[in-house]
């Protein structure tokens, strides 16, 4: 057999999965174009530009002199910082290699061929990854205003309907759903659906935005929550999320789980960093001068741009692969959204304030050249 006919043994929907495009890391750039590392700047994944905690760094530190032994499987400490800081049980708590893996076991969990996950146009790209990686049906549902549009998303639900994504605030549009509209859509929707609620970028919000959606899990036992530690926990290189569900749920997501899919360093340093409040403060506040001298900045150059309630901002920029290509030659590394059926756009994270001047001043390179 030659390797074509390898692959055909392979199902349709293995074959068909688009890959999905990170950014692109420092080192990378540094080889193509022969440039100094150290003269880079990378605003294309939403890291946190403040680094790791100087608490999580400390713990990870002391986990790796244990290294030689297996992870605690339950996570034991981690899952009690989780149940004090958000106010769930223990076993309402699922741990995942990122968020992205919690994500890809609500999908195992729940979804076989035949059935359909709904998302939104413009929506995080796991999304349909995970659904596809089963060979279940998504269903993307046209946004409004770059948003959800979660009227229409109810009217998708079908009798195949099983899942329904939804990322609060989305990634890479920066749109919010206020609270009162996602509670009203809970509600309406048939307790046979399950809904996961992607809130990568809820420390980014401002107090008065925030809703008690952890709470909610007491009224809809058909909700699920996922919350991550790469963002503004600045962990992202460690690989740290966890699911909020009700207990049989969260069981059942636990039992598709590898044993280990934690590991220990990841376990210690989120643990540590969850309740290092001065240091999601810093992130919180640092966030708030980008996205305002980005707004600023922006309307200067006379372009348009998505307001963003996350730690980043799509722009619309016209030739967005060209712009992208000579902001590389420059060494600031944005992300293209085309993939994301943005062509015209470019998403940049919020960096450090020097960061958010060298991007700005080689954006205005950059869209004349
Ligand atoms: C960044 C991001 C995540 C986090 O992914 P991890 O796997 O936890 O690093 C999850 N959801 C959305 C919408 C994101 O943008």
């Amino acid at each position: 057999m030659n390797m074509e006919d390898i692959c055909d043994l392979a199902p349709g929907y293995i074959r068909g999965i688009a890959p999905y495009q990170p950014g692109k890391p420092i080192p990378e750039l540094a080889r193509e174009l022969g440039l100094d590392p150290d003269g880079i700047i990378k605003l294309a994944s939403n890291e946190n530009p403040l680094g790791v905690s100087p608490l999580a760094m400390r713990a990870a530190r002391q986990a790796l002199a244990d290294a030689a032994r297996y992870p605690d499987g339950n996570g034991f400490e981690l899952k009690q910082a989780l149940a004090r800081h958000y106010g769930v049980e223990m076993p309402q708590i699922v741990l995942g290699n990122g968020s992205n893996d919690v994500l890809e076991l609500a999908a195992r969990s729940f979804l076989t061929p035949g059935l359909e996950a709904i998302y939104s146009q413009h929506a995080f790209a796991v999304y349909p990854l995970a659904t596809q990686a089963i060979g279940a049906t998504g269903v993307e549902v046209p946004a409004r205003d770059f948003g959800h549009d979660l009227g229409a998303m109810l009217r998708a639900v079908s009798t195949r309907t099983r899942l329904i994504f939804i990322a609060n605030p989305n990634n890479p549009t920066g749109t919010m759903i206020p609270g009162a509209e996602l509670h009203a859509f809970l509600r309406e929707l048939p307790a046979r659906v399950i809904v996961v609620l992607d809130e990568a970028y809820n420390e980014y919000l401002p107090a008065e935005l925030k809703v008690d959606s952890v709470g909610w899990l007491r009224e809809f036992p058909n909700l699920i929550i996922t919350r991550t530690f790469s963002k503004i926990y600045g962990l992202a290189g460690l690989r740290v999320g966890c699911a909020f569900a009700h207990a049989g749920v969260a069981d059942l997501m636990n039992r598709v789980r590898q044993p280990f899919n934690v590991n220990s360093i990841s376990l210690a340093a989120a643990a540590a960093g969850l309740d290092d409040r001065e240091f999601v403060r810093r992130g919180f506040e640092l966030n708030q001068i980008g996205l305002r001298r980005f707004a600023q900045g922006f309307a200067q150059l006379g372009l348009s741009y998505i307001p963003s309630f996350g730690n980043f901002v799509s722009v619309k920029v016209g030739d967005a692969n060209g712009v992208f290509q000579r902001l590389l030659e420059r060494g600031v590394i944005v992300r293209p959204v085309a993939s994301y059926g943005m062509p015209d756009y470019l998403r940049v994270s919020t960096g450090l304030e020097a960061e958010n001047e060298r991007f700005l001043d080689a954006l205005r390179q950059s869209l004349s050249a």
